[in-house]
């Protein structure tokens, strides 16, 4: 039995008193097939031409649908759900983050997008957060105790660091400025390091270091099931105007440009292979599947991408049929917990008084693995009971009633997760972003200026625009 096959399980199961369900998020099957060549014949002849193909549907290729939403587009989805790394579950009435749980602020293209859709975050400050350091917890990020004044130290210093270091907090690392830390400090800010980006301070770049202390004292803007609304929000959209535009259950194994423009080749449920022309076509997918599906691309641009790295991550959501856990809003562990993050789900809908005892609540919790293919394995081949009890066994050293008020949990893998921020990547990100062709335009979180929402939406828009531009080159 191949490694992908020994440990899927399709089915629920009972474990010790709460069960575990099957997996979600990346199902490797059909990747693995075109990583390894086993990829099916195309048929000869388009049976359908539309001005735009997106392929990909996580919240860049969903955006771009919604900027181009009075154009004739298909958007092409390889799972049953929308929202890719953004999408979420539910449980209750609660809905639930799989990946992206918040963002900051509303400005700029976030806003407008969070207005047009009438969705509506709620803001929740950093006194809503809790610190497991050194064998206490601890919360907010004002105090005068020794880990309180070490963050606000380090906060202030980044501030002088950016003022005089510039262009260099690219190049150099994370580590670099955290020499003078306190050790029990430092054991948080590795983790934190983790969680955000599955790599530690020593090979993360001082900007992606600050961006998290930053972040972490910042008000958090939070949806019910993080920025899994804003892509329902748009899938509903998109469908309301016509449900035969987003395509899911649809995976795309090759694009190539032809004498229109663009040919897109994908099979739907059933593994029936259709072929799609198009004018121009929009790749939201991460760089690592930009490679494998699409043709003529030049060599330059291959180069750069083959140079990032991936993190993966297993998300776990703890269902409890009622609320036992008296926390802030999100929390975070030190080392040596393998995990980090762990947000409430309710949270949302308590700090703006819709919650109700019934819906229970669901602890989300996020644990990094390594970049590279050891890690990847690792995850690949994780025998989900044994996951789900070690898991349990450790967040109940945290937080004590949850072991015995478990009703379900639910794990996610995300293979190639998140792109590590070395030192570095932002000069290949950026000088793979001026390569553009006339009939592709390659529109993932990361071509944005960074894998989060601020960095998928600023894609989408670019993508959009160049779209406008040929349509409009078409029509006159
Ligand atoms: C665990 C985790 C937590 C995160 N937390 C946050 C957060 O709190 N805030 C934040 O801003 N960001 C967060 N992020 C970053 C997140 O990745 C981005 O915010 C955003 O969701 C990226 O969207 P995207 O559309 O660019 O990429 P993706 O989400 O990677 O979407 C790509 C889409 O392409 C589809 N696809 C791939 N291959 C094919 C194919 N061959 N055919 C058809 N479809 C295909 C995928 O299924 C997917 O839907 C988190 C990421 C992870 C993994």
């Amino acid at each position: 039995m191949s490694a992908s096959g020994a440990n899927l399980q399709s089915k629920s199961r009972e474990l010790a008193g709460y069960k575990v369900l099957p997996w979600t998020g990346d199902d490797y099957t059909l990747g693995h097939r075109l990583r390894d060549g086993n990829v099916p014949a195309p048929p000869d002849k388009a049976e359908k031409t539309v001005d735009f193909v997106i392929v990909g549907g996580g919240i860049a290729g969903l955006a771009t649908s919604y900027y181009l939403r009075d154009q004739n587009f298909v958007l092409l989805e390889q799972y049953g759900q929308t929202g890719g790394t953004s999408s979420g579950g539910n449980y209750r009435g609660i809905e639930y983050s799989r990946g992206a749980v918040c963002t900051s602020g509303t400005a700029g293209l976030k806003g407008q997008l969070f207005e047009q859709l009438n969705i509506k975050p709620v803001i929740i400050p950093p006194t809503e957060t809790a610190w497991h350091e050194g064998g206490h917890w601890l919360k907010s990020v004002n105090g005068t105790d020794r880990f309180h004044q070490e963050w606000n130290r380090l906060l202030s210093e980044i501030d002088k660091h950016e003022k005089n270091d510039g262009d260099k907090l690219e190049e150099l690392s994370f580590a670099n400025y955290l020499s003078s830390y306190d050790k029990s400090f430092l054991g948080l800010i590795e983790n934190l390091t983790k969680t955000f980006y599955c790599a530690s301070a020593e090979n993360v770049t001082a900007n992606a270091g600050f961006f998290i202390i930053k972040t972490l004292t910042s008000d958090s803007y939070v949806f019910d099931g993080g920025n899994s609304a804003i892509c329902r929000a748009i899938t509903k959209a998109i469908d309301s105007s016509s449900n035969e535009r987003i395509h899911t259950q649809s995976f795309v194994w090759s694009v190539e440009p032809s004498s229109q423009g663009a040919s897109v080749v994908y099979s739907d449920a059933a593994g029936a292979v259709h072929r799609i022309d198009c004018k121009h076509v929009i790749v939201t997918t991460p760089p690592y599947v930009a490679l494998r599906i699409v043709s003529h691309l030049p060599e330059t641009l291959r180069s750069l991408w083959n140079q990032i790295e991936y993190g993966a991550f297993v998300v776990i959501n703890c269902c409890m049929p009622k609320k036992v856990l008296q926390y802030p809003y999100q929390s975070f562990a030190d080392e040596p917990y393998p995990f980090c993050q762990m947000a409430m789900a309710e949270a949302p809908y308590q700090l703006s008084g819709r919650y109700k005892p019934e819906m229970g609540s669901v602890l989300t919790v996020y644990h990094p693995y390594a970049s590279g293919p050891a890690a990847r394995h690792e995850v690949l081949t994780l025998n989900a009971d044994q996951f789900a009890n070690s898991m349990v066994a450790q967040l109940s050293q945290l937080f004590e009633p949850l072991q015995n008020n478990l009703e379900q949990i639910e794990i996610t893998r995300w293979g190639h997760a998140i792109m590590v921020p070395k030192p570095g990547l932002s000069s290949v990100l950026n000088k793979a972003n001026q390569v553009t062709s006339d009939w592709m335009t390659f529109a993932h979180s990361s071509a944005g200026g960074g894998q989060s929402l601020e960095g998928a939406l600023a894609a989408a828009r670019n993508a959009a625009d160049r779209c406008l531009k040929v349509s409009v080159k078409v029509r006159t």
